[in-house]
């Protein structure tokens, strides 16, 4: 069972919007605080990695090129006459990679051929000798070309081989992630520059450049950005960002109310109840209607909660039975009646469930108790059924040499009866108010009084009636030789100190 009073929001609580908001407008500040950063970090990275792609490319097939090995290779690979293996070894993938879109040899005799088939002009616009090696760097300009296109030439001889930079490879590379944000130029002593991507760059507002030497034949290359790399990527962290500050919220807000329900499940309330005392005794006197007099009260546990509001036992004494926790809110309140003990006149009884007898837990108690024990005694429900009846019957008698015993409570409405009575030893029942209500009525159930109270009678037990409301029921109850009342008649349950008030007055209705 769910208290109702757990389902209210607590004074914290009433803020619980304003936090469910603070949890998502925290992290999209934190996320506009992160977006200049991250994007100028990223804007770096992405200009660093694509150097770092377009320079290992370049240095591939430099070395490739000028390597001895390939120099003398190629040297006996070629028949050096363009007949059908000079086309098969042009043609080939180790000199016709993706990277290369012409290779042409080109004879002494004036006869060239090439990987297309048929020759190929150049337009060489700028030429320049490597020292040390048979190699030229050149330019090509050709009328199909959109750009300029590095030519690599080598001498074979009185032969000579060239190849072409295919650049459409090294723009598939500056394009792969951002389409036309970087400008990619080669320089070379000597040469034209060679410039890839779009010829001029808008760059308003940022301006990224990088300058990157290619090892083998030191070419420089430059690589360009501006205002569009820095768009993209600004729009890329800026959903990134966003996204995750939402996720962010979202998760917060769940842990928050997981929390949060935690924290007004009943389970949690009680333990920390306890854990403050918040559990407290109030008293029902029990009045013996010959005389007038409080023989005894009746302790009925009520928890107080910080705010000040009372809540009544139905609300959390089932749940407290079900989960384990009855056991030590029935020693605080004990803690509660021991102290109480010396204000309080006659007996004092404390409500218990079965589980305190099987175990033997209120004979350890009593023992470890400096106030007057013998005052005390026990009802015992039969709400939870007896498991280790030897235990019990055992407890029972120890509680009866120590204290003032053991009742049954609400004797008649459980499953129990009269031989359970028996069995148990126990010698004083509390008649349920479930009976007394009968009285001055026709209800059947009134029988059933009339034959408790004979039962009672017959076996010498101590009766209590509770739950007595008017005089027509003491009436009924004195005129059947039952003496000791509880009920509202007399007073309902009271705090202490409202019990010491009351007390003159039972004394002047004795009176
Ligand atoms: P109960 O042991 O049968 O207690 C009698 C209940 O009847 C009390 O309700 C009392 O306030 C109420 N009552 C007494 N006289 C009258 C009357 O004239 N008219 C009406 N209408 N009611 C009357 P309360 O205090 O709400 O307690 C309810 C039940 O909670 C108790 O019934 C008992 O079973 C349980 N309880 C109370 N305190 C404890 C405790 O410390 N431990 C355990 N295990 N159960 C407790
Ligand atoms: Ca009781
Ligand atoms: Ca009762």
């Amino acid at each position: 069972m769910i208290p109702a009073f757990a389902l209210k929001l607590q004074p914290a609580d009433r803020n619980a919007l304003l936090v469910g908001i603070m949890l998502f407008v925290l992290p999209i500040l934190a996320a506009l605080f992160a977006h200049k950063p991250l994007t100028a970090y990223l804007v770096e990275y992405r200009m660093q990695q694509t150097m770092d792609g377009i320079t290992g490319l370049i240095n591939q097939q430099t070395h490739d090129g000028e390597s001895a090995d390939n120099y003398s290779k190629l040297m006996s690979a070629f028949q050096f006459d363009c007949g059908d293996r000079d086309q098969m070894v042009i043609s080939s993938p180790e000199l016709s990679p993706r990277e290369v879109r012409v290779v042409q040899l080109e004879l002494a005799n004036g006869k060239k051929c090439s990987n297309l088939g048929a020759a190929v002009n150049f337009h060489l616009d700028s030429i320049k000798k490597i020292d040390g090696v048979p190699i030229y760097l050149g330019t090509s300009r050709s009328p199909m070309l959109e750009s300029r296109a590095l030519v690599y030439i080598m001498e074979l001889g009185p032969h000579r081989i060239l190849a072409m930079v295919n650049n459409r490879v090294y723009s598939d590379m500056l394009n792969d992630n951002c389409k036309n944000c970087f400008q990619l130029v080669f320089h070379y002593p000597g040469l034209k520059p060679i410039l890839l991507g779009p010829a001029t760059l808008q760059q308003h507002n940022y301006q990224f450049t990088h300058e990157r030497m290619a090892d083998a034949f030191k070419l420089q290359l430059t690589l360009n950005a501006g205002d569009q790399l820095h768009r993209e990527i600004s729009q890329q962290v800026w959903l990134v960002l966003l996204l995750t500050a939402l996720a962010t919220g979202f998760a917060a807000n769940w842990l928050v109310a997981h929390w949060r329900s935690r924290r007004i499940s009943p389970g949690y309330l009680i333990r920390h109840g306890l854990e403050n005392n918040e559990f407290i005794p109030y008293y029902q006197p029990i009045v013996d209607i010959s005389t007038g007099e409080v023989v005894g009260q009746e302790a009925l546990i009520r928890w107080l909660r910080p705010d000040g509001k009372l809540i009544p036992p139905n609300q959390f004494i089932p749940y407290a039975e079900e989960h384990g926790l009855i056991v030590p809110m029935t020693e605080l309140l004990l803690d509660r009646v021991c102290t109480d003990l010396p204000s309080l006149q006659g007996w004092v009884s404390i409500n218990i469930v079965s589980e305190h007898l099987e175990k033997q837990l209120l004979s350890q108690y009593l023992r470890r108790q400096q106030a007057d024990v013998s005052r005390i005694c026990f009802e015992l429900t039969e709400r939870q059924p007896m498991t280790n009846f030897n235990a019990a019957v055992q407890e029972i008698e120890v509680l009866g040499e120590m204290c003032h015993g053991v009742k049954l409570d609400d004797f008649g409405t459980g499953f129990g009866g009269f031989g359970y009575l028996h069995k148990l030893g126990i010698n004083c029942i509390k008649i349920d108010k479930m009976f007394i209500d009968t009285i001055g009525t026709d209800d059947l159930k009134r029988g059933v009084l009339d034959s408790i109270i004979a039962f009672g009678q017959e076996t010498q037990m101590e009766m209590v009636a509770e739950g007595v409301e008017t005089l027509q029921q003491v009436e009924y109850l004195s005129s059947k030789g039952i003496n000791l009342v509880q009920g509202y008649y007399f007073s309902p349950p009271l705090p202490l100190s409202e019990l010491l008030v009351r007390y003159p007055v039972f004394q002047r209705q004795q009176r």
